[in-house]
């Protein structure tokens, strides 16, 4: 595989550690770790009350952009569980596998494609077992055990480990090895099963989309970097169906608008977004290009963006024996659509808008964290704040404030400890306005709203203060 990045642009951002972003979503109640009362469930994370919110505007920012904003794309939202076919068809049974290789001292499992990219040699996902297997023995003397205090060079040969992960629904048994029926271990195929269904049930037209965000699993060989790489994750993927010969256009089109959305309607730092090239395609592919994030432990998949042929309706159409080939209305012809295919981490875009974004400033008091998301992804758009927790009609003007906005814009309501602290706390998870409600309120009717990333005051009749959030968001 042949690392070719295209740099969008070359300043380099000095972002946050992994340990930090951590750290804040714990503290902030972003991501922890599932179950952790009963010590946690190894790559598997939850989402906490502002985690939650931000992946909730996220996925709504994508469906926006890719289904509601578009006449020429529709939403799915296929079951978790599929006739175990699907899987036999798509070749997932057969193929869907990482190397693994156990250290031969303390049993621990590596992927042996991650060993031997932190030395620099490359061992495509698309390769055969024997080339990767040749490369590790070629290596072994610059390869060791990652395990702390460990450090052996000791590994048993490589061998492919199917990630699909089994479940019992359905099967009475008793035994999981009978039949076994998959989670899906991505959501795309939900949407080439469902292709003819789509097609007769609605108007599309080539070229079309289906896209569908959803949960799918995965038994990684090693779940690391937080919510980079977990066993549980939700993917958002558009599946667009073309003619044959538009394919490589298309593709090239899906390619611009992809990056676009990460910069445009993320906020990422053009910096921090890099094109990978995939060199060694799998036999059916035309073009394989992933979008990197500058993720505090180098540049790491974001998005995959594939030109996919027509491989999988091809097989589709013939394990199931249904026709999925597509008549076009206008001249008759009749073919199978070619697929192109954005397909997106929700968990790796959270991080990498946390990573984007968070940041720490130097105050004349102090220091304060920082969480500069952009205003349509930060999970409270505004804070009420009264400046009195026992003044009766400043408690009640300021629940009034509350009810007025709250059901417009995602708003919490903070009388606990003193206004530096509780701006503090609206800071670090990315609230682009505070509104203070004080005597002067009752008075004059004004409330001061303070902006997240300039600090600057103004004061704003509280009757205006609707208007003034909408166009702050715009
Ligand atoms: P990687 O090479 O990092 O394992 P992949 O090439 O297997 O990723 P795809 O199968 O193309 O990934 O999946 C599409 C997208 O789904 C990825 O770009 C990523 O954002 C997300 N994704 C895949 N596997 C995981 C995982 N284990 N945890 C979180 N997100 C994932």
């Amino acid at each position: 595989m042949n690392h070719v990045p295209e740099m969008v642009s070359e300043q380099p951002d000095n972002g946050p550690s992994l340990a930090e972003v951590v750290s804040l979503s714990k503290r902030a109640g972003f991501v922890y770790p599932s179950s952790e009362i009963y010590d946690g469930m190894a790559g598997v994370y939850d989402y906490g009350p502002r985690g939650v919110e931000l992946a909730n505007n996220i996925k709504a920012t994508w469906w926006n952009e890719i289904v509601r904003k578009r006449q020429d794309t529709v939403g799915l939202d296929a079951a978790i569980v599929m006739n175990p076919k699907v899987w036999e068809a798509s070749g997932h049974v057969a193929n869907f596998a990482d190397p693994l290789a156990e250290c031969r001292d303390c049993n621990t499992r590596v992927r042996v494609d991650h060993l031997l990219e932190a030395i620099g040699v490359i061992a495509d996902d698309k390769m055969e077992l024997s080339e990767i297997n040749s490369l590790f023995t070629d290596h072994k003397t610059e390869l060791k055990c990652p395990t702390p205090n460990c450090g052996s060079r000791d590994f048993t040969p490589a061998k492919q480990f199917n990630l699909l992960v089994a479940t019992n629904i359905g099967n009475f048994t008793g035994d999981l090895d009978k039949d076994p029926v998959w989670l899906r271990g991505e959501t795309c195929q939900g949407i080439y099963v469902d292709y003819k269904n789509v097609m007769n049930s609605s108007r599309v037209q080539t070229p079309f989309g289906i896209a569908q965000i959803g949960k799918a699993f995965r038994n990684e060989i090693t779940a690391r970097q937080f919510i980079f790489r977990t066993r549980e994750f939700e993917q958002m993927e558009n599946q667009r169906f073309v003619a044959p010969d538009k394919e490589m256009e298309e593709y090239e089109t899906l390619r611009q608008e992809r990056m676009d959305f990460f910069i445009k309607n993320i906020g990422l730092k053009p910096s921090n977004l890099q094109w990978f090239q995939h060199s060694k395609l799998a036999f059916y592919a035309n073009a394989a290009w992933d979008i990197e994030y500058r993720y505090p432990f180098g540049f790491s998949e974001l998005e995959g963006v594939h030109a996919r042929g027509d491989y999988d309706l091809t097989q589709h159409g013939n394990a199931s024996g249904s026709d999925l080939s597509y008549r076009d209305p206008h001249t008759g012809e009749k073919y199978t659509p070619h697929v192109i295919e954005s397909s997106c981490g929700v968990g790796r875009t959270v991080l990498a808008v946390l990573c984007d974004s968070l940041k720490t400033e130097q105050l004349e008091n102090g220091e304060r964290t920082l969480l500069q998301l952009k205003p349509s992804l930060a999970p409270i758009k505004v804070a009420v704040l009264p400046l009195a927790k026992n003044k009766s009609d400043i408690v009640e003007r300021s629940q009034r404030i509350f009810s007025a906005i709250s059901g417009e814009f995602a708003t919490e309501y903070d009388d606990n400890t003193n206004l530096g602290k509780r701006y503090r706390r609206q800071d670090e998870i990315g609230t682009p306005m505070c509104v203070t409600v004080d005597y002067d309120t009752l008075e004059d009717g004004t409330v001061t709203v303070r902006d997240r990333d300039t600090m600057k005051q103004v004061r704003i009749a509280d009757s205006q203060l609707e208007q003034f959030v909408r166009d702050a968001l715009k």
